[in-house]
Protein backbone atom coordinates (compact mmCIF):
# COMPACT_ATOMS: atom_id res chain seq x y z
CA UNK A 1 0.00 0.00 0.00
CA UNK A 2 0.99 3.55 -0.77
CA UNK A 3 1.93 6.32 1.66
CA UNK A 4 -1.22 8.24 0.80
CA UNK A 5 -3.08 5.21 0.58
CA UNK A 6 -2.11 4.06 3.87
CA UNK A 7 -2.67 7.18 5.27
CA UNK A 8 -6.28 7.48 3.71
CA UNK A 9 -6.93 4.41 5.08
CA UNK A 10 -6.14 5.62 8.94
CA UNK A 11 -7.82 8.51 8.47
CA UNK A 12 -11.46 7.15 7.20
CA UNK A 13 -11.30 4.53 9.81
CA UNK A 14 -10.89 1.45 7.62
CA UNK A 15 -7.30 0.25 9.15
CA UNK A 16 -6.02 1.06 12.68
CA UNK A 17 -2.34 1.94 13.18
CA UNK A 18 -1.55 -1.29 15.02
CA UNK A 19 -2.65 -3.40 12.46
CA UNK A 20 -0.57 -1.71 9.58
CA UNK A 21 2.03 -1.87 11.90
CA UNK A 22 1.44 -5.19 13.10
CA UNK A 23 1.51 -6.73 9.30
CA UNK A 24 4.16 -4.80 8.00
CA UNK A 25 6.35 -6.29 11.10
CA UNK A 26 5.36 -9.87 9.94
CA UNK A 27 5.92 -9.03 6.16
CA UNK A 28 9.06 -7.65 7.26
CA UNK A 29 9.86 -11.00 9.93
CA UNK A 30 9.19 -13.61 6.51
CA UNK A 31 11.50 -11.40 3.66
CA UNK A 32 14.48 -10.72 6.10
CA UNK A 33 15.94 -14.08 6.11
CA UNK A 34 15.99 -13.70 2.40
CA UNK A 35 16.79 -9.93 1.93
CA UNK A 36 18.75 -8.94 4.59
CA UNK A 37 17.08 -5.35 4.27
CA UNK A 38 16.67 -5.05 8.49
CA UNK A 39 19.55 -4.90 11.27
CA UNK A 40 16.95 -5.06 13.85
CA UNK A 41 13.26 -4.65 13.99
CA UNK A 42 12.10 -2.51 17.10
CA UNK A 43 8.61 -4.39 16.97
CA UNK A 44 7.85 -3.39 20.54
CA UNK A 45 8.51 0.42 20.41
CA UNK A 46 6.63 0.64 16.67
CA UNK A 47 3.49 -1.34 18.31
CA UNK A 48 3.05 1.06 21.22
CA UNK A 49 4.10 4.09 19.05
CA UNK A 50 0.96 3.18 17.06
CA UNK A 51 -1.35 1.96 20.12
CA UNK A 52 -0.65 5.55 21.28
CA UNK A 53 -1.72 7.04 17.70
CA UNK A 54 -4.96 5.09 17.49
CA UNK A 55 -5.80 6.32 20.59
CA UNK A 56 -5.14 9.53 20.19
CA UNK A 57 -7.14 9.42 16.74
CA UNK A 58 -9.88 7.93 18.61
CA UNK A 59 -9.66 10.57 21.21
CA UNK A 60 -10.71 13.41 17.93
CA UNK A 61 -6.75 14.07 17.36
CA UNK A 62 -6.13 15.37 13.42
CA UNK A 63 -3.83 12.65 11.75
CA UNK A 64 -1.00 14.11 10.52
CA UNK A 65 -0.04 13.98 6.94
CA UNK A 66 1.95 10.47 7.73
CA UNK A 67 -0.32 8.98 10.20
CA UNK A 68 0.26 5.41 10.70
CA UNK A 69 2.93 5.17 7.69
CA UNK A 70 5.53 2.84 8.81
CA UNK A 71 9.05 3.76 7.55
CA UNK A 72 12.84 1.93 8.15
CA UNK A 73 15.96 4.28 8.81
CA UNK A 74 19.34 3.68 7.98
CA UNK A 75 21.53 2.78 11.06
CA UNK A 76 23.56 5.75 10.95
CA UNK A 77 20.25 7.55 12.12
CA UNK A 78 19.95 8.01 16.08
CA UNK A 79 16.95 7.42 17.82
CA UNK A 80 17.19 7.21 21.53
CA UNK A 81 17.95 4.08 23.34
CA UNK A 82 17.60 2.12 20.11
CA UNK A 83 20.78 0.81 19.10
CA UNK A 84 22.61 2.92 15.75
CA UNK A 85 25.95 1.31 14.97
CA UNK A 86 26.43 2.67 12.07
CA UNK A 87 27.45 -0.87 10.23
CA UNK A 88 29.97 -0.40 12.74
CA UNK A 89 31.70 -3.59 15.23
CA UNK A 90 33.18 -0.64 16.91
CA UNK A 91 29.77 1.14 17.53
CA UNK A 92 28.48 -2.39 18.28
CA UNK A 93 25.57 -1.91 21.29
CA UNK A 94 25.65 1.87 20.98
CA UNK A 95 22.71 3.56 22.18
CA UNK A 96 22.14 7.35 21.64
CA UNK A 97 20.36 9.08 24.27
CA UNK A 98 18.82 11.25 21.29
CA UNK A 99 16.22 11.13 18.50
CA UNK A 100 17.49 12.51 15.00
CA UNK A 101 15.96 15.65 13.99
CA UNK A 102 14.39 14.18 10.15
CA UNK A 103 12.81 11.09 12.35
CA UNK A 104 11.43 13.41 14.94
CA UNK A 105 9.98 15.21 12.79
CA UNK A 106 8.43 12.03 10.59
CA UNK A 107 7.14 11.06 14.32
CA UNK A 108 5.54 14.35 14.73
CA UNK A 109 4.07 14.12 11.29
CA UNK A 110 2.70 10.65 12.36
CA UNK A 111 4.95 8.29 11.03
CA UNK A 112 6.14 4.71 12.87
CA UNK A 113 9.73 3.62 12.76
CA UNK A 114 9.84 0.26 12.32
CA UNK A 115 13.56 -0.85 12.43
CA UNK A 116 17.22 -0.20 11.20
CA UNK A 117 18.13 -1.47 7.77
CA UNK A 118 21.65 -2.85 6.83
CA UNK A 119 24.12 -0.30 5.39
CA UNK A 120 28.06 -0.10 4.48
CA UNK A 121 29.89 0.61 7.60
CA UNK A 122 29.28 4.78 8.51
CA UNK A 123 28.34 5.08 4.73
CA UNK A 124 31.33 4.30 3.20
CA UNK A 125 30.57 2.06 0.09
CA UNK A 126 28.63 1.41 -2.73
CA UNK A 127 27.80 -2.16 -2.39
CA UNK A 128 26.23 -2.79 1.18
CA UNK A 129 29.06 -4.93 1.68
CA UNK A 130 31.19 -3.12 3.69
CA UNK A 131 29.70 -4.47 6.70
CA UNK A 132 29.78 -6.60 9.79
CA UNK A 133 26.31 -6.84 10.25
CA UNK A 134 23.70 -8.28 7.05
CA UNK A 135 24.59 -7.77 3.24
CA UNK A 136 21.23 -6.77 1.94
CA UNK A 137 20.53 -8.41 -1.40
CA UNK A 138 18.81 -6.95 -4.19
CA UNK A 139 15.33 -8.39 -4.18
CA UNK A 140 15.30 -8.28 -8.78
CA UNK A 141 18.52 -10.55 -8.52
CA UNK A 142 19.47 -11.88 -4.89
CA UNK A 143 22.95 -12.75 -6.23
CA UNK A 144 23.28 -8.74 -6.92
CA UNK A 145 24.00 -5.69 -4.49
CA UNK A 146 21.26 -3.16 -4.21
CA UNK A 147 23.64 -0.43 -4.12
CA UNK A 148 24.94 1.29 -1.25
CA UNK A 149 25.56 2.61 1.45
CA UNK A 150 21.76 3.02 2.31
CA UNK A 151 21.41 -0.67 1.20
CA UNK A 152 18.74 -2.11 3.55
CA UNK A 153 16.65 1.07 2.91
CA UNK A 154 16.40 0.65 -0.28
CA UNK A 155 15.49 -2.94 0.03
CA UNK A 156 12.63 -2.58 2.36
CA UNK A 157 10.87 -0.20 -0.12
CA UNK A 158 11.83 -1.98 -3.80
CA UNK A 159 10.80 -5.06 -1.78
CA UNK A 160 7.44 -3.34 -0.95
CA UNK A 161 7.86 -3.83 3.14
CA UNK A 162 7.31 -0.35 3.68
CA UNK A 163 6.30 2.71 1.97
CA UNK A 164 9.61 4.59 2.22
CA UNK A 165 12.61 4.70 4.59
CA UNK A 166 15.19 7.22 5.22
CA UNK A 167 18.79 6.85 4.13
CA UNK A 168 22.28 9.46 4.00
CA UNK A 169 23.84 10.56 1.11
CA UNK A 170 27.01 11.82 1.00
CA UNK A 171 28.44 10.86 -2.77
CA UNK A 172 25.33 8.87 -3.94
CA UNK A 173 24.46 6.14 -1.48
CA UNK A 174 20.59 7.17 -1.84
CA UNK A 175 20.42 7.79 -5.19
CA UNK A 176 22.65 5.03 -6.13
CA UNK A 177 20.58 2.55 -4.48
CA UNK A 178 17.58 3.92 -5.41
CA UNK A 179 18.19 3.67 -9.16
CA UNK A 180 19.99 -0.40 -8.70
CA UNK A 181 16.54 -1.68 -6.80
CA UNK A 182 14.26 0.36 -8.98
CA UNK A 183 12.83 3.14 -6.40
CA UNK A 184 12.65 6.66 -6.04
CA UNK A 185 15.36 8.43 -3.64
CA UNK A 186 15.99 11.89 -3.18
CA UNK A 187 18.76 13.50 -2.09
CA UNK A 188 18.25 17.24 -0.44
CA UNK A 189 20.16 20.43 -1.38
CA UNK A 190 22.66 20.53 1.46
CA UNK A 191 21.33 22.10 4.59
CA UNK A 192 17.64 21.79 3.24
CA UNK A 193 17.18 18.46 6.13
CA UNK A 194 18.31 18.76 9.91
CA UNK A 195 21.92 16.43 10.20
CA UNK A 196 21.19 16.64 13.90
CA UNK A 197 21.51 12.61 15.04
CA UNK A 198 22.60 11.60 11.48
CA UNK A 199 26.02 10.35 12.50
CA UNK A 200 28.90 11.84 10.48
CA UNK A 201 30.88 10.71 7.82
CA UNK A 202 31.87 13.85 5.58
CA UNK A 203 30.45 16.61 7.31
CA UNK A 204 30.64 19.45 4.42
CA UNK A 205 28.83 16.52 2.05
CA UNK A 206 26.51 14.96 4.42
CA UNK A 207 23.23 14.82 3.40
CA UNK A 208 20.08 13.20 5.14
CA UNK A 209 17.63 11.43 2.41
CA UNK A 210 14.31 9.26 1.46
CA UNK A 211 13.89 6.44 -0.78
CA UNK A 212 10.23 6.06 -1.84
CA UNK A 213 8.32 3.89 -3.60
CA UNK A 214 6.13 6.38 -5.71
CA UNK A 215 7.20 9.54 -7.18
CA UNK A 216 4.16 11.78 -5.23
CA UNK A 217 5.44 10.91 -1.89
CA UNK A 218 8.89 12.58 -2.66
CA UNK A 219 7.08 16.04 -1.88
CA UNK A 220 4.75 15.09 0.69
CA UNK A 221 8.12 13.66 2.42
CA UNK A 222 10.47 16.37 1.80
CA UNK A 223 7.72 18.97 3.42
CA UNK A 224 8.10 17.22 6.45
CA UNK A 225 11.64 16.77 6.89
CA UNK A 226 12.69 20.14 5.58
CA UNK A 227 13.63 23.03 7.55
CA UNK A 228 15.53 24.95 9.65
CA UNK A 229 16.56 23.60 12.93
CA UNK A 230 18.24 25.17 15.91
CA UNK A 231 20.14 22.20 16.07
CA UNK A 232 22.17 22.24 12.71
CA UNK A 233 23.50 25.53 12.25
CA UNK A 234 24.27 24.34 8.50
CA UNK A 235 20.24 24.27 7.98
CA UNK A 236 18.54 26.23 5.35
CA UNK A 237 15.15 26.96 4.72
CA UNK A 238 14.49 25.83 0.81
CA UNK A 239 11.98 27.01 -1.87
CA UNK A 240 8.73 25.96 -2.43
CA UNK A 241 7.19 24.37 -5.75
CA UNK A 242 6.98 27.26 -7.17
CA UNK A 243 3.74 28.03 -9.38
CA UNK A 244 2.16 25.67 -11.85
CA UNK A 245 4.18 26.57 -14.88
CA UNK A 246 7.12 25.57 -12.28
CA UNK A 247 6.04 22.10 -12.19
CA UNK A 248 4.89 21.68 -15.68
CA UNK A 249 7.16 19.38 -18.24
CA UNK A 250 6.01 21.85 -21.27
CA UNK A 251 8.67 24.32 -21.83
CA UNK A 252 11.30 22.74 -18.84
CA UNK A 253 14.48 23.24 -20.21
CA UNK A 254 16.58 20.29 -19.72
CA UNK A 255 19.88 20.41 -19.55
CA UNK A 256 22.12 17.16 -21.08
CA UNK A 257 25.80 17.21 -20.05
CA UNK A 258 28.12 15.66 -22.26
CA UNK A 259 30.54 14.30 -19.66
CA UNK A 260 27.74 12.12 -18.33
CA UNK A 261 27.91 9.57 -21.29
CA UNK A 262 31.77 8.88 -21.11
CA UNK A 263 33.22 5.75 -21.17
CA UNK A 264 32.45 3.01 -18.79
CA UNK A 265 28.70 3.78 -19.36
CA UNK A 266 26.85 1.09 -20.10
CA UNK A 267 24.92 0.80 -23.23
CA UNK A 268 21.61 -0.23 -22.11
CA UNK A 269 21.87 1.97 -19.67
CA UNK A 270 22.37 4.51 -22.17
CA UNK A 271 19.66 3.34 -24.24
CA UNK A 272 17.23 3.51 -21.26
CA UNK A 273 18.63 7.35 -20.74
CA UNK A 274 17.68 8.59 -24.21
CA UNK A 275 14.86 6.98 -24.36
CA UNK A 276 13.59 9.13 -21.39
CA UNK A 277 15.17 12.22 -22.83
CA UNK A 278 13.00 11.55 -26.07
CA UNK A 279 9.86 10.49 -24.17
CA UNK A 280 10.43 14.34 -22.30
CA UNK A 281 10.92 16.01 -25.42
CA UNK A 282 7.97 14.64 -26.67
CA UNK A 283 6.29 16.37 -23.50
CA UNK A 284 7.23 19.68 -24.31
CA UNK A 285 11.01 19.84 -22.65
CA UNK A 286 13.45 21.43 -24.57
CA UNK A 287 17.01 19.47 -24.61
CA UNK A 288 19.92 21.41 -24.28
CA UNK A 289 23.63 20.10 -24.25
CA UNK A 290 25.62 21.56 -21.99
CA UNK A 291 28.95 20.72 -20.54
CA UNK A 292 30.70 20.13 -16.82
CA UNK A 293 34.29 19.49 -17.56
CA UNK A 294 35.15 19.54 -13.90
CA UNK A 295 32.20 16.94 -13.36
CA UNK A 296 35.04 14.18 -15.12
CA UNK A 297 37.13 15.04 -12.33
CA UNK A 298 35.11 14.92 -9.25
CA UNK A 299 35.56 11.35 -8.36
CA UNK A 300 39.18 12.48 -7.25
CA UNK A 301 37.96 15.77 -5.99
CA UNK A 302 35.15 13.59 -3.72
CA UNK A 303 37.36 10.81 -2.54
CA UNK A 304 40.40 13.29 -1.21
CA UNK A 305 37.63 15.77 0.88
CA UNK A 306 35.10 13.08 1.86
CA UNK A 307 38.36 11.42 3.37
CA UNK A 308 39.48 13.83 4.87
CA UNK A 309 36.57 14.85 6.69
CA UNK A 310 35.69 11.11 7.79
CA UNK A 311 39.37 10.74 8.96
CA UNK A 312 38.81 14.04 10.97
CA UNK A 313 35.40 13.19 12.07
CA UNK A 314 35.91 9.78 13.14
CA UNK A 315 39.04 10.74 15.54
CA UNK A 316 36.07 10.47 18.07
CA UNK A 317 36.28 6.56 18.31
CA UNK A 318 38.54 6.14 20.73
CA UNK A 319 36.53 3.92 23.01
CA UNK A 320 36.18 5.94 25.41
CA UNK A 321 32.99 7.66 24.72
CA UNK A 322 31.32 5.60 22.13
CA UNK A 323 30.66 2.24 21.53
CA UNK A 324 32.99 -1.05 22.04
CA UNK A 325 36.31 -0.43 23.91
CA UNK A 326 39.21 -3.54 23.25
CA UNK A 327 42.14 -3.20 25.87
CA UNK A 328 44.84 -5.67 24.95
CA UNK A 329 48.11 -6.59 27.42
CA UNK A 330 49.27 -3.28 27.28
CA UNK A 331 47.95 -1.14 29.75
CA UNK A 332 48.63 2.21 28.29
CA UNK A 333 46.13 4.94 26.63
CA UNK A 334 47.58 4.64 23.40
CA UNK A 335 47.14 0.90 23.17
CA UNK A 336 43.93 1.21 24.46
CA UNK A 337 43.20 3.30 21.35
CA UNK A 338 44.54 1.37 18.70
CA UNK A 339 43.28 -1.95 19.68
CA UNK A 340 40.10 -0.57 19.74
CA UNK A 341 40.28 1.02 16.35
CA UNK A 342 42.23 -1.84 14.94
CA UNK A 343 39.13 -4.30 16.29
CA UNK A 344 36.78 -2.42 15.67
CA UNK A 345 36.76 -0.83 12.18
CA UNK A 346 36.29 -2.52 8.83
CA UNK A 347 39.32 -2.66 6.02
CA UNK A 348 37.35 0.19 4.01
CA UNK A 349 37.14 2.68 6.63
CA UNK A 350 40.81 1.90 7.54
CA UNK A 351 41.59 2.69 4.32
CA UNK A 352 40.05 6.09 4.39
CA UNK A 353 41.08 7.02 7.67
CA UNK A 354 44.48 6.48 6.11
CA UNK A 355 44.30 8.18 2.95
CA UNK A 356 42.20 10.92 4.67
CA UNK A 357 45.05 11.67 7.08
CA UNK A 358 47.47 11.77 4.56
CA UNK A 359 45.92 14.39 2.17
CA UNK A 360 45.24 16.57 5.40
CA UNK A 361 48.70 16.24 6.99
CA UNK A 362 51.05 19.44 6.99
CA UNK A 363 53.24 19.17 3.96
CA UNK A 364 50.57 17.69 1.88
CA UNK A 365 47.40 19.31 2.25
CA UNK A 366 48.56 22.31 0.11
CA UNK A 367 48.77 19.34 -2.95
CA UNK A 368 45.75 16.94 -1.75
CA UNK A 369 43.37 18.42 0.19
CA UNK A 370 43.39 22.31 -0.80
CA UNK A 371 43.60 21.80 -3.96
CA UNK A 372 40.64 19.84 -4.09
CA UNK A 373 38.87 22.39 -2.08
CA UNK A 374 39.63 25.14 -4.80
CA UNK A 375 37.83 22.13 -7.67
CA UNK A 376 35.10 21.89 -5.84
CA UNK A 377 34.64 25.53 -5.97
CA UNK A 378 35.09 25.84 -9.33
CA UNK A 379 32.42 22.71 -10.17
CA UNK A 380 30.33 24.64 -8.61
CA UNK A 381 30.82 27.48 -11.22
CA UNK A 382 30.01 25.27 -13.67
CA UNK A 383 27.07 24.07 -12.18
CA UNK A 384 25.87 28.15 -11.40
CA UNK A 385 26.58 28.55 -15.07
CA UNK A 386 24.70 25.69 -16.38
CA UNK A 387 21.99 26.62 -14.77
CA UNK A 388 21.77 29.82 -15.86
CA UNK A 389 20.74 27.84 -19.10
CA UNK A 390 18.95 25.10 -17.85
CA UNK A 391 16.32 24.44 -15.75
CA UNK A 392 17.72 20.92 -14.64
CA UNK A 393 20.47 18.75 -15.65
CA UNK A 394 19.63 14.89 -16.41
CA UNK A 395 21.49 11.47 -17.26
CA UNK A 396 22.08 8.38 -15.74
CA UNK A 397 22.52 7.87 -11.95
CA UNK A 398 24.87 4.64 -12.35
CA UNK A 399 26.90 3.73 -14.74
CA UNK A 400 25.52 0.13 -14.99
CA UNK A 401 22.64 -1.85 -13.46
CA UNK A 402 23.20 -3.66 -10.15
CA UNK A 403 26.03 -5.95 -10.09
CA UNK A 404 27.03 -9.16 -8.38
CA UNK A 405 27.79 -9.08 -4.65
CA UNK A 406 31.68 -9.63 -4.43
CA UNK A 407 32.40 -8.70 -7.91
CA UNK A 408 34.02 -4.89 -6.92
CA UNK A 409 34.47 -5.26 -3.33
CA UNK A 410 38.27 -6.45 -3.18
CA UNK A 411 38.47 -3.53 -5.93
CA UNK A 412 38.58 -0.36 -4.15
CA UNK A 413 39.17 1.43 -7.40
CA UNK A 414 36.34 -0.15 -9.68
CA UNK A 415 34.18 0.32 -6.99
CA UNK A 416 34.66 4.10 -6.26
CA UNK A 417 34.69 5.30 -10.23
CA UNK A 418 30.54 3.82 -9.92
CA UNK A 419 29.95 6.67 -7.96
CA UNK A 420 30.93 9.13 -10.80
CA UNK A 421 27.33 10.68 -12.26
CA UNK A 422 26.51 10.98 -8.35
CA UNK A 423 29.56 12.79 -6.47
CA UNK A 424 28.89 15.81 -8.48
CA UNK A 425 26.09 16.96 -7.37
CA UNK A 426 27.08 16.20 -3.74
CA UNK A 427 30.15 18.25 -3.69
CA UNK A 428 28.45 21.31 -5.26
CA UNK A 429 25.41 20.42 -2.74
CA UNK A 430 22.48 20.34 -5.08
CA UNK A 431 19.10 18.76 -4.88
CA UNK A 432 19.17 15.65 -7.01
CA UNK A 433 16.56 12.31 -7.38
CA UNK A 434 17.10 9.18 -8.91
CA UNK A 435 14.00 8.06 -10.66
CA UNK A 436 13.03 5.00 -12.24
CA UNK A 437 12.97 4.50 -16.12
CA UNK A 438 12.26 1.00 -17.11
CA UNK A 439 14.62 -2.48 -16.71
CA UNK A 440 17.26 -4.03 -18.93
CA UNK A 441 17.73 -7.45 -19.46
CA UNK A 442 20.73 -9.19 -18.59
CA UNK A 443 22.54 -10.77 -21.66
CA UNK A 444 23.04 -13.77 -20.08
CA UNK A 445 19.81 -14.56 -19.17
CA UNK A 446 17.99 -14.63 -15.86
CA UNK A 447 17.91 -10.86 -14.53
CA UNK A 448 15.61 -8.01 -14.95
CA UNK A 449 17.32 -4.59 -13.97
CA UNK A 450 16.13 -1.56 -12.98
CA UNK A 451 17.90 1.47 -14.42
CA UNK A 452 17.57 5.22 -12.60
CA UNK A 453 17.66 8.34 -14.42
CA UNK A 454 18.96 11.51 -11.83
CA UNK A 455 17.26 14.86 -12.18
CA UNK A 456 19.52 17.43 -10.67
CA UNK A 457 18.15 21.11 -9.97
CA UNK A 458 19.74 24.38 -8.53
CA UNK A 459 20.58 24.66 -5.27
CA UNK A 460 17.07 24.89 -2.80
CA UNK A 461 14.94 23.69 -5.68
CA UNK A 462 14.22 20.54 -4.01
CA UNK A 463 10.58 20.69 -3.94
CA UNK A 464 10.22 21.67 -7.65
CA UNK A 465 12.97 18.99 -8.88
CA UNK A 466 10.03 16.62 -6.77
CA UNK A 467 6.80 17.85 -8.68
CA UNK A 468 8.56 17.74 -12.03
CA UNK A 469 9.73 13.75 -11.14
CA UNK A 470 5.97 13.10 -10.14
CA UNK A 471 4.86 14.96 -13.67
CA UNK A 472 7.05 12.90 -15.52
CA UNK A 473 6.30 9.89 -13.94
CA UNK A 474 2.25 10.55 -15.02
CA UNK A 475 3.59 9.81 -18.33
CA UNK A 476 3.84 6.39 -18.34
CA UNK A 477 6.11 4.23 -20.02
CA UNK A 478 9.49 4.90 -20.11
CA UNK A 479 8.99 6.30 -16.39
CA UNK A 480 7.27 3.56 -15.00
CA UNK A 481 8.30 2.23 -11.71
CA UNK A 482 7.45 -1.33 -10.15
CA UNK A 483 7.98 -3.34 -7.24
CA UNK A 484 10.93 -5.90 -7.60
CA UNK A 485 9.28 -9.27 -9.03
CA UNK A 486 10.60 -10.97 -6.00
CA UNK A 487 7.96 -9.64 -3.79
CA UNK A 488 5.03 -10.92 -5.13
CA UNK A 489 6.65 -14.64 -5.63
N1 LIG B 1 29.81 5.44 -2.43
C1 LIG B 1 30.27 6.68 -1.90
C2 LIG B 1 31.33 6.42 -0.86
O1 LIG B 1 31.62 5.31 -0.66
C3 LIG B 1 29.14 7.47 -1.33
C4 LIG B 1 28.74 7.05 0.02
C5 LIG B 1 27.65 7.86 0.61
O2 LIG B 1 26.98 8.63 -0.07
N2 LIG B 1 27.48 7.70 1.92
O3 LIG B 1 31.83 7.31 -0.25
Amino acid sequence: MSLSQLARALADGTRSARSTVQATLASCERANPRLAAFQALAATDALACAERLDAALAAGAEPGPLAGVPFATKANLCIAERETNCGSALLAGYRPPYTATAVERLVAAGAIPIGTTNMDEFGMGSSGENTCYGIARNPWDLGRTPGGSSSGSAVSVAAGLVPFALGSDTGGSVRQPAALSGVFGLKPSYGAVSRYGLVAFASSLDVVGVLAAEATDLATLLAVLAGPDPLDATTVRIEGPGNEADRELDGLVVGVARETFGPGLDPRVEARTNEALAALERAGCVLREVSLPLAGQAVPIYYVIATGEASSNLARYDGVRYGRRVQGDDPSLDAMFEATRAAGFGDEVKRRILLGTYVLSAGYAQHWYTKALRARRRLVHEFDAAFREVDVLLGPTTPTPAFHLGERVDDPLAMYACDHLTVPASLAGLPAVSAPVGTVDDPAGGATLPVGLQWVGPRGSDARLCALVAAADRLGAPFTSALAPEVSA
